[in-house]
C-alpha cells in the first residue's frame, strides 16, 4: 500500500510540483489549496503525512496544524518561506514534526518525509526494501537480488524497477518512466526507454523474450506484474 501524502499549499505551481515528485517516489499524493479544505481532507482522507504550508488563505498553517493535532497524531511537515527561528519553533511547538524552509528541493522534501514517516511508524522501514516473487530491491544500498543472486543494475534501471515494483499492474507510459528515472529532469527521445527495458528484462527475467514481470502494453507503455 503506498503511503498517502496530503499537500496543503495555495501556490498551485509548488503544489503540483511537490505532488508529482511524491508520486514519482511511489507515494499517493493529494492536494488542498487552502486551510479549511486542507483540514477537512486531513480528517476525511486520513493521510499518512501532511505537508503544510505556513501561509495559507482562509486559515493559516499554524491554525490548521493546531486543529489537526486536536484529534490526530499524523506526522506534519511545515513549509515556510520565513526562516526566522521563532517561526520554526512555533511550528514545532504546535506539533509539527519537521519543517522545510522555502525554497527547497523536492528531493530534500521527500527525504525528510521518509525520515518523519520512519520515525512516526516503524513499519515503514520495510519500505526500504521491496520484494516481489524472487526479486529483491534494497533502496538504501541500491542492491538488487534475483533468486538470491546479486544483479548489477544501473541507476536508471534500478529506478525504473523501483517504480514498477511500487506500482504493480499500473501502466506507465515511456515518458513517465523516463521522468521518474531522471527525477523529472529529462527531455529527449522516449523510445530510449525501450533500451533500458530490454536490458532490465535480461537481468531479471528468466526468459527475456517471453517476459513474465515487465510486460509491454501495446500502444501505451509498460507494466509490472507479479
Ligand atoms: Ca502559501
Amino acid at each position: 500500500m503506498p503511503k498517502t501524502i496530503l499537500i496543503i499549499e495555495d501556490e498551485t505551481r509548488i503544489a503540483h510540483w511537490v505532488r508529482e515528485y511524491f508520486e514519482k517516489a511511489g507515494f499517493r499524493a493529494l492536494t488542498a489549496a487552502d486551510g479549511p479544505s486542507g483540514l477537512s481532507m486531513a480528517q476525511t482522507e486520513e493521510p499518512d503525512l501532511v505537508i503544510l504550508d505556513l501561509m495559507l488563505p482562509g486559515m493559516d498553517g499554524t491554525e490548521v496544524c493546531h486543529s489537526i493535532r486536536r484529534d490526530s497524531d499524523v506526522p506534519i511537515i511545515m513549509l515556510t518561506a520565513r526562516g526566522k527561528e521563532s517561526d520554526r519553533i512555533l511550528g514545532l511547538e504546535l506539533g509539527a514534526d519537521d519543517y522545510v524552509v522555502k525554497p527547497f528541493s523536492p528531493g530534500e522534501l521527500v527525504a525528510r518525509a521518509r525520515a518523519v514517516l520512519r520515525r512516526a511508524n516503524k513499519e515503514i522501514t520495510q519500505d526500504e526494501t521491496l520484494t516481489i516473487d524472487g526479486i529483491y530491491l534494497d533502496l538504501a544500498s541500491y542492491k538488487c537480488l534475483v533468486d538470491e543472486k546479486p544483479v548489477k543494475l544501473s541507476r536508471i534501471q534500478f529506478s525504473i524497477l523501483e517504480s514498477f515494483m511500487r506500482n504493480i499492474g499500473r501502466v506507465f507510459s515511456r515518458q513517465q518512466l523516463l521522468e521518474s528515472a531522471f527525477d523529472g529532469d529529462y527531455s529527449g527521445y522516449e523510445r530510449t526507454i525501450d533500451v533500458h527495458i530490454r536490458r532490465l528484462r535480461k537481468k531479471i527475467e528468466k526468459d527475456p523474450a517471453n517476459p513474465k514481470y515487465i510486460l509491454t502494453v501495446f500502444g501505451l507503455g509498460y507494466k509490472f506484474m507479479e
